[in-house]
């Protein structure tokens, strides 16, 4: 029995019920907070900091001032009758959202021990047997809070809960593997086949996420999501590459997952720039340039899915 005084806590962002795109049947997924890449068409940008902090927004304020009250570091005035942050004198206290009547300013990130989040987890059991569901934790970077993770999936195990990893596997194996005694899937991104390509725009090179995915391949199931970055990541060569990869690891199935600008309102919201890194003036991929991707990965005998 674990002591309650040892329970890993978690910082999540969001869970999220009945999620259809994160694995096979019905499931909930667990947004885990902080990231170490930088890709700029991230479009869970709260995901990013491993620290709780506000997010803002516009609509639901109701111009009653006691957030500007609150805060003492004079980050929010008022001009027009419009709040404004001044992003820059943020100390992130998170005093202005515990006010806030209208949760017009929110926290993103909450702690929760293994057994909070296994508790909301179990409400949907039912559906996870039905449908062949389960549980995936997500992120950000699961792996950077790998020891929640561990005993989470541990205790959705024992549980008889079908458990699965969504992961860019950019941390030491040894924390990986004790994540994958209680991992049935894991849902693989790969960005780019070249480690330079990858660390110009991901901020690290791919050489230890492929190596993680090679050794994870030997004991665990794998299916690769692919972000479609026009003018990134979807030449011809690269997806060959990617195609190769797949076929070597064994990866069950491949998500293609265009490009598109969802998350972009988030950034404002977060005091964050978007479109850092050259990202800004990339448009959606459009259904020529997916069919082809889709075409050279499915000539490899592989399983293609158009995902979001
Ligand atoms: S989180 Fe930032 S804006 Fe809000 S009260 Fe604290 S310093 Fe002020
Ligand atoms: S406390 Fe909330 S509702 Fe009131 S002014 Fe500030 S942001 Fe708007």
């Amino acid at each position: 029995m674990l002591d309650i005084a040892d329970e890993q806590r978690g910082l999540i962002f969001n869970i999220q019920k009945f999620s259809i795109q994160d694995g096979p049947g019905i499931r909930t997924t667990l947004f885990m907070k902080g990231c170490p890449l930088t890709c700029p068409w991230c479009s869970n940008p709260e995901g990013i900091s491993d620290e709780p902090e506000i997010m803002v927004s516009e609509r639901k304020c109701i111009g009653c001032k006691k957030c500007a009250e609150a805060c003492n570091a004079d980050a929010i005035y008022f001009e027009n009758d419009m709040r404004i942050i001044n992003w820059k004198l943020c100390t992130n206290c998170l005093e202005c959202a515990k006010v806030c009547p209208s949760h017009a300013i929110q926290v993103m990130g909450e702690y929760k021990t293994v057994n909070e989040a296994f508790k909301i987890a179990a409400q949907d059991r039912d559906f996870y047997s039905t449908s062949g569901g389960g549980v995936t934790v997500s992120g950000g970077e699961a792996l950077l809070q790998w020891e929640f993770v561990r005993d989470f999936f541990k205790k959705c195990k024992d549980a008889g809960f079908h458990t699965a990893l969504d992961t860019t596997a950019y941390c030491p194996w040894e924390n990986m593997e004790q994540v994958l005694k209680h991992t049935d899937l894991i849902l693989f991104d790969v960005k780019h086949m070249d480690p330079a390509m990858h660390e110009e725009k991901t901020g690290v090179s791919n050489e230890l996420i492929l190596e993680n995915l090679d050794k994870a391949s030997n004991t665990t199931k794998i299916w690769l999501r692919i972000p479609l970055i026009p003018g990134f990541n979807d030449s011809e060569s690269n997806m060959q590459k990617t195609a190769e990869l797949a076929s070597r690891t064994k990866a069950e199935k491949i998500s293609l997952l265009p490009y598109h600008e969802w998350g972009k309102d988030k950034y404002s919201s977060l005091g964050k720039q978007y479109g850092h890194n050259g990202v800004e003036g990339i448009l959606e991929p459009d259904s020529d340039v997916v069919n082809k991707c889709k075409l050279i990965l499915e000539s490899h005998g592989l399983e293609v899915e158009l995902g979001k």
